[in-house]
């Protein structure tokens, strides 16, 4: 069969589609560069590493891996929903919480439905819709912050599914507990709404609402959350959503049977009790947000105040010419054309010595040396 003929035979969407860029790994800088001491502060991930409880967990697990993992998770699902106060029937886990938005879009969205997110969100969302045929709406974003009023007003008959991120990634911005009941209450019942809260947890205001206290059984409100970020397991792939049951239903009978794995299944226990992990990753965080975003003050940068662990730097040059300097000094970040931010970079939070490496780099790449 010739590209011609395999052309043909896949579904014609699938040609839009541009595969998700990650950020990129150590190995492969290593790989290309030679640089072995390089520093990634690319892909959100927790700088203190994996919860420790969760490691040990892992370790007693290991000598099981011959034995499936238990389809549905039955005791993750019983601590998550004492942990959340929520039934386990109002739960669904994923192998990342990207699994879980998959579910959703696959559930909800026909071919030619309507999926409204943002303009400068999370790249998942528009892929996911592409990959059913959906419609991806973009509603632009208002001074870097989610417009809830303008999605609420872009809400058509076609409409199934409201995408959004709080805080969202890349801007690092939330939006607040008024706007986010105004919004609710102006949807039409239909509209499923999925608030995607993979930063919650850095989050410091206090007036950031949690879809946890807006989930009820007869409201289309599905929230996610994830142990990739603030418990440091993102390369163990598992995260989760809640909603009502009957949905959760639907969504589980999308999942395939084994889809998050036993060891997956005990760290995350294992994680949910990590209370002293969370909290120094939370101080890691807030400490080092708040030195870089003195340092880029200090070198004159603007940035986007975060609620979340990285930062969204105005860097008014190329991103990617910025982005391939810092390779060079070891340093891996994210350049932000893709997201729609040609002359801004995106880094997250790293350990103290990560941070300053980073200043110190981004300093000299910009020629801002003191
Ligand atoms: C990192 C991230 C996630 C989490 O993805 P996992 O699949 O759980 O690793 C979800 N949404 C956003 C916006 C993210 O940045």
């Amino acid at each position: 069969m010739n590209s011609a003929g395999i052309n043909a035979l896949v579904q014609p969407h699938l040609a839009q589609i541009t595969p998700y860029q990650a950020g990129k790994p150590l190995e492969e800088l290593a790989r290309e560069m030679g640089l072995t001491d390089a520093i990634k502060l690319a892909s959100n991930e927790n700088p203190l590493g994996p919860s420790p409880l969760a490691v040990a967990a892992i370790r007693e697990n290991l000598d099981t891996l011959h034995r499936y993992p238990d389809s549905h998770a039955y005791y993750l699902k019983e601590d998550l929903g004492r942990h959340l106060r929520l039934n386990p029937s109002q739960l669904i886990l994923g192998n990342g919480s990207d699994e879980v938005l998959d579910f959703l879009v696959r559930a909800l969205v026909p071919p030619g439905g309507e999926v409204l997110s943002t303009n400068h969100t999370f790249l998942m969302y528009g892929l996911l819709t592409q990959a059913v045929g959906g419609v991806f709406k973009e509603v632009p974003l208002r001074d870097l912050r989610v417009d809830l009023p303008a999605l609420a007003r872009a809400v058509t008959d076609q409409t199934r599914l409201i995408l959004i991120n709080n805080p969202n990634n890349p801007t690092g911005t939330a939006f607040l507990r008024r706007e986010w009941e105004d919004f609710l209450a102006s949807l039409p019942p239909q509209v499923t709404v999925v608030l995607d809260e993979a930063y919650i947890d850095f989050a410091d205001d206090p007036q950031v609402p949690q879809s946890l206290d807006y989930i009820a059984e007869d409201r289309l409100l599905v929230g996610l959350r994830t142990f990739s970020k603030a418990y440091g397991l993102a390369g163990l792939r598992i995260g989760y959503g809640f909603g009502p049951s009957l949905l959760m239903d639907y969504l589980n009978r999308l999942r395939l049977p084994f889809n998050v794995n036993r060891l997956a299944q005990v760290a995350a226990r294992a994680a949910l009790t990590d209370r002293l992990f969370l909290e120094r990753t939370k101080a890691v965080v807030f400490e080092g947000r708040a030195f870089i975003c003195r340092e880029l003050e200090r070198l004159g940068l603007s940035y986007t105040p975060s609620q979340t662990n990285y930062i969204l730097i105005r860097v008014d040059r190329p991103a990617t010419a910025v982005y391939q300097a810092m390779l060079r000094q070891g340093v891996i970040i994210r350049a932000m054309e893709e997201y729609g931010f040609p002359g801004h970079v995106r880094v997250n939070v790293g350990l103290p010595a990560e941070n300053q490496r980073f200043i110190d780099s981004l300093a000299r790449v910009m020629g801002l040396n003191d």
